[in-house]
């Protein structure tokens, strides 16, 4: 028995390594960059839902031209609605000429959903892929938006974290990130100290703060993202304000059925008004987080924030790596849980988060994020974007592809992002991040490099977004 069981620890590990080259990752994201989108531009990649557009396909280097002696043939397929508007027959083959050494192609773009165009060469009688090129059309309201990456469940060495904030602030640009908080226990100054840091350095990542919130006697961890003031300074030093106003809310809150405990439940009430008092978004945390064997939130009380809508924003994905993974899924219960009350009409906003505590031994970081969809990276935007349901959660454990959970519109189209826009968006970031903490390192050389290189993301977006001229 012991020598099969070893001859299957081998036969799986030989698997895994004959899979691996497929799956590992090239960025710290996780993402790898397709070849097509190496070796070609594809410009716009993002075009308007119903109308006419102009696709340019641009090889950049020698062994992607295109040749005289070649012919070229396209086929067209958008994934999901046929055309109605010119005729074009989906997986029909038709000829393109390439005009100055790239390929134009003109034709309307049926509603909301992704288009593949696939380039065939035959060359001395030789049948030949060029490439299989995305592009995606989305209706004129997300038309308008962005896809922002964040993470604003983290923790630095002010709490139970290992790396300092301005360390942890240059990891994630390295990460490919958009936006970052950190949200140390009881600390609000950690997001603070990491601006601090870069008050002299021109850096395109936005810095928001965060804290995560544990007020007296109550169980559950909420976390506060872009709030102006600590939470934890209105109790930290004295506790009789706190203890009677929550006393008050027990009094005045409508009733609560069995199990639930009123103490727990007024206390989250006060901190989610503390919160929005300061500008500040609460989100629930990790509300299947086993600790001490048990569930993070009695379900009686998870039931009623469900109900009530307590709290601006779920975590929906926790940044749980392998090793938590084996003991539990807790995201596939989280998942399971936020699809179930989203089917009884329940409005509920979505997050994904690392939750690291150490940048560089977590198999979490950079592969747990949310993605807002939002008209620019500031903080009020972002806010506005997960309450508004312009949020999804994404989760990309190790040698696996990336999952977007949300809304399924905006699922739908951060699978495109995800394969065909953010890898060379987190490519871009990686040279940023290191910069930065070189800078924190004390490095003040590293400014000016990434001075140079400040505004480079946007302009990939400008590219990717802006239409060509027909
Ligand atoms: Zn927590
Ligand atoms: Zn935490």
């Amino acid at each position: 028995m012991k020598h099969l069981c070893f001859a299957v620890v081998i036969i799986s590990l030989s698997l895994m390594a004959a899979a691996n080259p497929l799956l590992c990752p090239e960025l710290p994201s996780g993402a790898q960059i397709r070849p097509e989108n190496r070796y070609f531009e594809v410009l716009p990649r993002i075009v308007p839902a119903n109308r006419e557009s102009v696709i340019e396909i641009v090889p950049l280097f020698d062994h992607a031209r295109p040749s005289e002696n070649c012919a070229y043939e396209l086929t067209y397929a958008p994934m999901e609605y046929p055309k109605q508007q010119d005729g074009w027959e989906p997986g029909k083959k038709m000829a393109i000429v390439p005009e100055n050494g790239r390929f134009r192609i003109t034709t309307f773009f049926e509603s909301e959903q992704e288009h593949t165009f696939i380039i065939e060469s035959t060359c001395d009688d030789k049948k030949k892929t060029v490439g299989n090129f995305r592009v995606y059309s989305v209706e004129e309201d997300l038309y308008k938006l962005r896809p922002y990456k964040g993470d604003f469940h983290m923790h630095s060495h002010r709490s139970d974290g290992i790396e300092s904030p301005a360390y942890v602030a240059g990891a994630c640009r390295r990460a490919g990130l958009h936006f970052m908080a950190l949200s140390d226990h009881r600390w609000h100054d950690g997001s603070m100290e990491a601006h601090r840091a870069y008050a002299d350095a021109p850096i395109d990542l936005r810095i928001y703060p965060g804290e995560e919130v544990h007020t007296p006697d109550n169980p559950i961890h909420i976390l506060s993202f872009g709030a102006n003031e600590g939470i934890t300074e209105l109790y930290r030093d004295d506790e009789t304000q706190y203890r009677a106003e929550v006393a008050a809310l027990m009094e005045s809150l409508p009733p609560t059925p069995p199990g639930v405990n009123r103490f727990h439940y007024a206390a989250c009430v006060w901190a989610v008004k503390q919160i929005r008092d300061r500008n500040g978004m609460a989100m629930l945390c990790h509300p299947y987080w086993i600790t001490r064997n048990r569930h993070n939130v009695e379900e009686p009380l998870l039931n009623l924030f469900f109900e009530r809508e307590v709290f601006d924003a779920l975590e929906l994905i926790s940044g749980f790596g392998w090793e938590s993974l084996h003991a539990m899924d807790v995201n596939a219960l989280q998942v399971a849980r936020y699809l179930e009350e989203r089917a009884k009409g329940r409005r509920i906003a979505v997050c994904g988060i690392s939750d690291t505590h150490g940048h560089e031994r977590s198999d979490a970081f950079g592969r747990y994020f949310t993605v807002c969809f939002a008209p620019s990276p500031d903080l009020p935007d972002l806010i506005a974007a997960i309450k508004d349901l312009r949020s999804v959660a994404v989760e990309s454990p190790a040698g696996t592809l990336p999952r977007a959970y949300g809304p399924f519109r905006l699922v739908k189209f951060t699978q495109y992002l995800l394969r065909e826009v953010l890898p060379q968006h987190d490519e871009l970031c990686f040279e940023e991040g290191r910069l930065m903490i070189q800078y924190a390192a004390g490095d003040t050389t590293a400014a000016q490099r990434l001075k140079q290189l400040q505004g480079q993301t946007a302009r990939l977006y400008d590219r990717y977004w802006t239409p060509v001229a027909k």
